[in-house]
């Protein structure tokens, strides 16, 4: 098997002219920042102000319909450039000098539970409350993302929001992961010698994670105090750095190295995926990258009619009357309990087929299969949110219209594509995810069980057969048509 190449030794991207160094440069990312700061308040300004329909008001035409779509091409083909062009942490500067009681966020909330929990009350909001159906909702929604990011900026010292909450940075953390784009170090000799690691510590900061001193023979000048820069919000280690979890794409790790030795390479895309210690072997975040993938196909599965026959049933069987109580059920049960249970018994499945059971812990075993839910996973999700957009791709076009005072030409812009087409690139997009996650999972069983590679690899395949064809099953029935002028 041959080694992986360094990150140094692959195209830098911010040394590509032009781009490079807008990107670099200290008012970089406030340059992206801005202008989704504009749509996000235009957004709310129509939310409140315009007309009370889902497929007439930018409020929800915008995230539920168009935006999703682009933000996980995105991360295919790019990197996570929603974090990276986030609106949420605009005030995060501003939010950092006030902060000066250089709090922690609590040690036992440090890990990635938080974020399925608030993953798990988003999907539940937005089911019950019908979220994408509603102007004025989509828009306390945006400005409660605000409002949390802002609020944890203050209270803690590192960027708490995104790194343990943010329900859309959660998303993009996981399938960021296959990604084609990696923050690394150009020299890493450069950084055993750094004194003051300012790629996390910032120059400034009110409780530095190591040690901020002065830096002799730095290359760059480096202020200390509040004029300085913010370093790694998520606490990320440039010279560290293995995955792209819980990276936002902020590159403040660029701006605040004193020796121009942090930078955006090109990395061959998924490789993390492929790495075996690339990830924290902890079971919070095997689980959070299992139960997204489920998350997807339960959130497909709402749309479609046999939810009303499950609903009805439940409500026949057990009784339920309360709407938050019913969905929260089906939404625990498929998007949480099931997953947990099914990599739980696929792990120990293999260990026994492989007699391995005391060799590695089961933690260890799912942690080795958990990236395989990657690619299928986001093959789900972009099956979801491409069938949303391709439904209606043209109708923001007459909803900005409206929004302008004009009158909206929804002749000439409401127009679908061929229904049979859409089924297809969704085929294709579930098909391209399961192939990907076969074959990290038989990477895995390979480094693993070597010779019993084939029936450790058998219940984790089976698994995800099993969720591809769930998900093909779902995709092949009439799905309501959300958000799009069709539907209302
Ligand atoms: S990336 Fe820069 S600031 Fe961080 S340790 Fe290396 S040299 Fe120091
Ligand atoms: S490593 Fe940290 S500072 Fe660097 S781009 Fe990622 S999130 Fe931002």
């Amino acid at each position: 098997m041959t080694a992986t190449r360094p990150l140094s030794c692959h195209l830098d991207v911010l040394r590509l002219p032009l781009l490079g160094r807008r990107l670099r440069g200290r008012r970089g990312r406030l340059a992206l920042q801005l202008p989704l700061a504009l749509a996000a308040l235009l957004l709310v300004l129509d939310g409140f102000t315009g007309p009370q329909q889902a497929a007439r008001n930018l409020a929800t035409v915008t995230p539920w319909v168009h935006f999703r779509g682009f933000a996980v091409l995105a991360l295919l083909l790019a990197g996570n450039l929603f974090c990276m062009a986030c609106p949420f942490t605009l005030t995060r500067t501003l939010a950092k000098r006030l902060s000066l009681r250089g709090r922690r966020f609590p040690q036992r909330l440090r890990n990635k539970w938080p974020a399925i929990t608030a993953l798990f009350l988003l999907f539940l909001a937005y089911e019950v409350l019908d979220l994408w159906a509603s102007p004025a909702l989509t828009a306390w929604l945006i400005l409660a993302y605000f409002a949390a990011s802002f609020v944890l900026e203050v209270v803690f010292t590192e960027s708490a929001f995104c790194k343990y909450v943010c329900p859309p940075g959660t998303f993009n953390f996981v399938y960021s992961t296959v990604s084609p784009t990696q923050i690394g170090v150009k020299n890493p000799e450069v950084c055993r010698t750094c004194v003051g690691r300012e790629c996390i510590n910032g120059s400034y900061s009110p409780m530095p994670v190591m040690r901020v001193d002065a830096i002799p023979g730095g290359q760059r000048e480096v202020q200390h105090g509040p004029d300085g820069t913010l370093g790694c919000g998520t606490l990320l280690f440039a010279p560290q750095i293995s995955s792209n979890l819980d990276c936002t794409m902020c590159l403040d790790c660029v701006r605040a190295c004193p020796h121009d030795n942090a930078s955006l390479f090109v990395r061959q895309p998924a490789r993390e995926l492929f790495q075996p210690d690339a990830w924290p072997k902890r079971w919070d975040v095997s689980l959070l990258v299992i139960m997204l993938a489920f998350m997807g196909l339960t959130n497909a599965f709402g749309m479609v009619p046999p939810v009303y026959a499950l609903q009805h049933t439940l409500v026949d069987s057990l009784g339920i009357r309360s709407e938050w109580l019913l969905v929260g059920l089906i939404l625990l049960a498929g998007g949480v309990v099931a997953p947990a249970l099914l990599a739980l018994a696929a792990g120990r499945l293999g260990q026994v087929l492989t007699s391995t059971t005391r060799k590695y812990p089961l933690r260890h075993t799912v942690a080795a299969f958990a990236p395989a839910f990657v690619p299928l996973g986001l093959g789900i999700w972009m099956a979801h949110y491409g069938f949303h957009f391709l439904i209606a791709p043209g109708t923001i076009i007459p909803v900005i219209q409206e929004f302008l005072g004009q009158p909206g030409e929804w002749a000439r812009f409401s127009g679908t594509l061929d229904l049979t087409l859409i089924g297809l690139l969704q085929l294709l997009a579930l098909l391209a995810g399961f192939v990907g996650s076969l074959a990290v999972a038989n990477r895995a069983a390979l480094r693993l069980y070597r010779q019993a590679a084939m029936p450790g690899l058998l219940p984790w395949a089976l698994l995800l057969l099993g969720l591809a064809l769930a998900a093909a099953a779902v995709f092949s029935l009439p799905m309501e048509m959300r958000g799009s002028v069709l539907f209302d």
